[in-house]
């Protein structure tokens, strides 16, 4: 393993850069000092490393993983593990310092971390996947843990991957460890209410905000793009909740349909074919036209930088959610702001997961479980509570809510970085 600790500054890269634009206005606004900024700005450890594997075939290949460990400020790292081709060191440290806000924001006891491996899983057997799993797990022995840095599940990983990587570590450490990682399964220390969590965030957050614009949920419409853990859970819960969903698609295309779409039916279709590819719920679209099209709240929940300047001129939603990561460049933020347009930022719209995850590490550490419908009350407070602050601070100083999830979120891990004292 090797540790490679490195300036990574705003013009060595994109997403990371897009994402200390975000972090700068509200530092701004903030009026922090040059070296809280010059500390905030920079990953704690950033590690890259090869995983060998053998394939199926008998040949071997060679992967890269990482794990960047962005800030330990109010507590151990946290954050998930992505398994995409577009994985890179930039990414996955962007996604760090997004995980060290969110965190934050929410106020969970846990600094900020992500990690990835550069692959595409649709081409690996389950097989493969797991020796990748317990290689990348085993290369981080000495730096995860649960007082140390607890992973979690993202893009393309699963609890199944989640339970291998929670094996690997204990079999290394000769201790039974379920709280190393979250979003495991619920037979070994999963937390009930886990898989939909962060669904179940983002349709908390956007009905709040709803409310808030008089938006009634039995009269609005919602277009979501992505059909994986994010998007299809919060399709199903919008749902429920008595909203018309309009809109879905995923990496094969989109489909709109102005007198609803069914949920399960596509969830069922995409059970079943692994794609939504062939459903027959609604007209086909492309990716570009759903998140174009008349919907009264849009929620994009696949990937990073969705919305340039072009195509956030194109929304015509009242309120867009971001379920993903990063979908917004801070260009076409100022274009949606510019169009009035609410946007409820990543760091809260998708906070939902990790908030379960700290009820699932918690509970890992008592050896005592929660009833799902207590998992789900304490998430809606942990959330509400959080948002009615950020909007708070968004009224006072006459802010976005994205500016003013990042003051409070700043504010709270400077406040414990002061308090610790910068260790030299
Ligand atoms: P997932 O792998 O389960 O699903 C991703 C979905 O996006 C798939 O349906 C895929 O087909 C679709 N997609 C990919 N590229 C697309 C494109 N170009 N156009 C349309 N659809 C496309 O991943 P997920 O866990 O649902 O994560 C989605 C987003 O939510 C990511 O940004 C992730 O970081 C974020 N997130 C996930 C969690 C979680 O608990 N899983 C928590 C917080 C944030």
């Amino acid at each position: 393993m090797t540790t490679a600790l490195r300036e990574t500054s705003v013009r060595d890269v994109s997403v990371f850069g897009d994402a200390i634009a975000y972090f700068n206005e509200a530092a701004d606004l903030l009026e922090l000092d040059a070296g809280m900024r010059r500390i905030l700005t920079h990953p704690s450890r950033q590690i890259i490393f090869s995983i060998p594997f053998q394939r199926d075939s008998g040949e071997f290949e060679v992967y890269t993983g990482y794990r960047v460990q962005y800030n330990f400020a109010r507590g151990p790292a946290k954050g998930g593990i992505r398994y995409h081709p577009g994985v890179t060191l930039d990414e996955v440290t962007a996604l760090a310092f997004w995980m060290t806000w969110k965190c934050a924001v929410v106020d969970l006891p846990f600094g900020g971390g992500k990690g990835g491996v550069t692959c595409d899983p649709a081409t690996l057997s389950s097989n493969e996947l797991e020796r990748i799993t317990r290689r990348y797990a085993a290369e981080l022995v000495e730096v995860v843990g649960p007082d140390k840095d607890v992973p979690a599940p993202d893009v393309n990983t699963t609890p199944q991957i989640m339970a291998w990587f929670m094996d690997t570590y204990s079999m290394h450490t000769r201790q039974n460890t379920p709280g190393v990682v979250t979003g495991k399964p619920l037979e070994i220390g999963g937390s009930r209410g886990r898989v939909e969590a962060t669904g179940r965030g983002v349709t908390i957050c956007a009905l709040d905000e709803m409310d808030e614009m008089g938006l009634r949920p039995d009269k609005a419409t919602i277009a979501i793009q992505g059909f994986g853990n994010v998007g299809k859970y919060s399709a199903k819960l919008f749902e429920e909740r008595g909203c018309k969903i309009v809109g879905i698609s995923d990496v094969t295309g989109a489909y709109y349909n102005e007198n609803g779409i069914y949920v399960s039916g596509a969830m069922e279709h995409a059970a079943k074919f692994g794609t939504l590819e062939g459903f027959k719920g609604g007209e086909k679209i492309t990716n570009a036209e759903l998140l174009a099209s008349p919907c009264d709240v849009l929620v994009p929940a696949a990937l990073e930088k969705v919305f340039t300047p072009e195509s956030a001129a194109k929304v015509q939603a009242k309120l867009l959610v971001e379920a993903a990561n990063g979908p917004t460049t801070p260009e076409a933020d100022r274009v949606l702001r510019e169009h009035g347009i609410v946007v409820i930022p990543d760091i809260m719209a998708n906070a939902g997961g990790v908030t379960v995850s700290y009820f699932e590490w918690a509970q890992d550490r008592m050896g005592f479980f929660w009833k799902e419908s207590e998992v789900n009350e304490r998430l809606e407070d942990f959330l509400l509570t959080n948002l009615h602050q950020i909007r708070s601070i968004a009224n006072a100083r006459h802010a976005t809510l994205r500016t003013a999830a990042y003051t409070l979120a700043i504010d709270r891990v400077v406040k414990a970085s002061k308090l610790r004292g910068i260790y030299a």
